[in-house]
């Protein structure tokens, strides 16, 4: 399990954690890909990024679907 490295709460679910999609703010929007970042739902601590794409395995921590 992942354990959030600023109040240490335990990542165990989905609901620990928030998806912050950085698609717009970027301006990709023509690409096939969206590139999150990953925050802790409970202090915001920014975990981690990664991208979610057609095709593409994706990252590691976030098996969204
Ligand atoms: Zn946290």
């Amino acid at each position: 399990m992942v354990h959030c490295p600023e109040c240490d709460t335990t990542l165990d679910s989905m609901d620990d954690v928030a998806f912050d999609d950085t698609e717009s703010r970027i301006g990709i929007v023509r690409a096939s890909k969206r590139f999150y970042v990953v925050e802790c739902a409970h202090c915001g601590y920014s975990l981690g990024s990664g991208v979610a794409g057609a095709g593409g395995g994706g990252g590691g921590a976030a098996g969204a679907h």
